[in-house]
């Protein structure tokens, strides 16, 4: 069996509906972790114009050996997220944030994607266009 026929039996082979709406419900809500990779703290902190060490020191923590950006503790909003709906800095925000909700966990099984819908009101959203199977796994990679 090649590569592409074994994509192709993935549950979600057909594509799935999803349109971001906007409504910042995955920035806020619940203690969560949006994790940075390197380029993300590069892109980032050239973003805002600080050195590498003054965006971490002011933006993120340390969990374990990895970086997450900070977070209100009381409402859990995400260091960027203005207003419970705008991210500040959306056109440079993290890889996290730009795959969601493609994410492996969420894709795993028909069960676990109805469960990333009940935290994202853009899957099956009435204007969701249909991604298609590769524009998914683009994503994902
Ligand atoms: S929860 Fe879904 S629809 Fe709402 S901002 Fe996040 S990705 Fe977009
Ligand atoms: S960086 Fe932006 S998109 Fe990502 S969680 Fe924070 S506010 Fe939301």
């Amino acid at each position: 069996m090649s590569d592409l026929s074994l994509l192709n039996d993935v549950w979600y082979k057909d594509g799935l509906r999803f349109k971001c709406t906007g409504c910042g419900m995955c920035c806020t809500g619940e203690p969560g972790y949006v994790w940075l990779e390197e380029e993300d703290i590069e892109r980032l902190s050239k973003r805002l114009n600080l050195p590498r060490e003054v965006f971490l020191k002011r933006y993120t923590r340390q969990v374990g050996n990895r970086i997450s950006l900070t977070e209100d503790p009381q409402s859990y909003d995400c260091v960027f997220l203005k207003d419970k709906k705008i991210c500040t800095l959306y056109e440079d925000r993290p890889k996290q944030c730009k795959t969601f909700p493609f994410w492996k966990d969420a894709l795993k099984s028909p069960k676990a994607w109805e469960e990333t819908k009940e935290r994202c009101e853009g899957i099956d959203h009435p204007d969701a266009p249909c991604i298609p199977l590769e524009e998914i796994q683009n994503q994902l990679d």
